[in-house]
């Protein structure tokens, strides 16, 4: 499948079934911003829920944390954003159009040669200039340079100043962490390829404070459980790699950061970050704050600052990633089936009940094991339409299970449950439906 087409046909499938839309649509949509329709507000939320188990809830040794958006403008002075968080821009004077330098091929505008082949060096391109990330709002009625405030650009910083506050709060030691999933935002330059950039997004954070000289080993530790965080989404492994930063990638307070990336319609892109911080941050809060961030370590009497180990994802980064490796098209019967194969615990509905036909008792049938079902997990009742495309609507929104209460149901109590994957179907007792999907979900 040619690459645009592939996203193409994600963003229309996205939009028909309710996945994606775009923001503000009915005045033209604004430019990369998307909402979530049903389907996609759940299918993000099993992701974030994922995460969240796996970071949070299934280990003794992090603790959550939801800090606001707006924070003190200082921290952002601490941070290194306010002068440094600046991506090169540049304009085609030919073109009009705008880039970020870092992102050319070869210092060329990127536009020409698809538009005019052949005149590639026409193009007119300005010096790149520094341009912040950062959105500016301010707080209160006056718009004065006093009054300046910022919508954070990661969720990291409401974690750095909130150590101590959870430290003393949890009966944590170190080495211990503190997670949060929020809202983030950064006036890109050139933000696109549907939800993979965005300017405003959802990161998955975690950041774990480490003695120093034991960041390294939990630097890998933490590379290594990422990572099997993605292969237990279910995702492609080969689509997957690392992708090391080297010393002109490395951010200003990074000793070493690692991405994973995914191979995309679109080429290999970051998913996740995983940065050593050292103690920059902290350092530079007690400088900025004049408050002592030091740790006391009782067993040994030390006093230091810790080290801290990053791992930053984006929630609709991943989203899109679950999205991209779900879609798959296949031939059957001289129709093309559009499947997404989600794995059971991402998508966004478990199992659809389906009555064959409106009579005999199927309708009641269905209905009662309906009931029982969507207490346990999220279920999809549908009475209308042939049967076939019944089962193909469940395919394109990736429900692993269908469940259907047909003519002999009544007579021997068996429903037939149906395989998205394999399409194979299997005689079940009707009470014991639950046991079999539960078991396999
Ligand atoms: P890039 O180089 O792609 O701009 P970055 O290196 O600045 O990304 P980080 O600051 O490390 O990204 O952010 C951590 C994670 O947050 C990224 O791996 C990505 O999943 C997510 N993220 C960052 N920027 C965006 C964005 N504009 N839209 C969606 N997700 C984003």
């Amino acid at each position: 499948m040619a690459t645009q087409t592939l996203m193409d046909k994600l963003v229309s499938l996205c939009k028909r079934r309710g996945f994606v839309f775009q923001s503000s649509e009915v005045y033209g949509g604004l430019g990369s911003v998307w909402d979530y329709g049903p389907l996609g507000v759940e299918l993000k939320r099993n992701v974030k829920d994922r995460w969240w188990r796996a970071m949070v809830q299934a280990r003794d040794d992090i603790e959550g944390l939801d800090a606001a958006i707006l924070m003190h403008p200082k921290v952002w002075e601490a941070s290194g954003h306010v002068a440094g968080f600046t991506d090169p821009l540049v304009d085609c004077r030919t073109c009009k159009a705008r880039f970020r330098a870092d992102k050319l091929p070869d210092a060329q505008c990127p536009q020409k040669p698809s538009k005019h082949p052949g005149e590639h060096s026409t193009c007119d391109l300005t010096e790149p200039r520094l341009f912040n990330l950062m959105f500016k709002t301010f707080m209160g009625p006056v718009e004065d340079s006093a009054a300046v405030i910022y919508l954070r650009p990661e969720t990291a910083q409401g974690i750095y100043v909130n150590y101590l506050n959870v430290l003393n709060s949890s009966r944590q030691k170190i080495p211990f962490g503190i997670a949060q999933i929020g809202k983030a935002f950064r006036n890109e330059i050139t933000p696109g390829n549907f939800i993979f950039r965005t300017r405003e997004f959802e990161q998955m954070e975690m950041q774990f404070f480490v003695k120093p000289g034991q960041d390294d080993e939990w630097f890998e530790r933490w590379r290594g459980l990422r990572m099997a965080w993605h292969y237990d989404l279910g995702l492609t492994r080969d689509k997957l790699r690392w992708h090391q930063h080297g010393p002109t990638e490395l951010a200003h307070y990074a000793r070493a950061a690692y991405d994973i990336e995914y191979e995309f319609p679109f080429g290999w892109q970051e998913i996740e970050g995983i940065h050593n911080r050292t103690d920059f941050d902290l350092k530079r809060h007690q400088e900025y704050s004049g408050k002592k961030l030091e740790y006391f370590e009782q067993a040994s009497g030390e006093r230091f600052l810790p080290y801290i180990i990053e791992t930053s994802a984006g929630a609709d980064r991943v989203t899109l990633t679950v999205l991209a490796d779900a879609y798959h098209e296949e031939e059957v019967e001289g129709e093309t089936r559009v499947v997404m194969r989600f794995h059971p615990v991402v998508a966004p509905i478990k199992a659809a009940v389906l009555p064959l036909v409106n009579k005999d008792r199927m309708p009641e049938m269905a209905t009662e094991l309906y009931n029982d079902l969507r207490k346990h997990f999220t279920c999809f009742f549908d009475d209308s339409g042939a049967i076939g495309r019944r089962y193909r609507r469940m395919d394109e929104v990736g429900t692993p299970f269908c469940v259907t209460i047909d003519g002999q149901s009544a007579e021997d109590g068996q429903a037939t449950v149906r395989h998205r994957d394999t399409m194979v179907q299997e005689r079940i007792a009707i009470g014991q439906v639950l046991g079999y999907l539960q078991e396999r979900l």
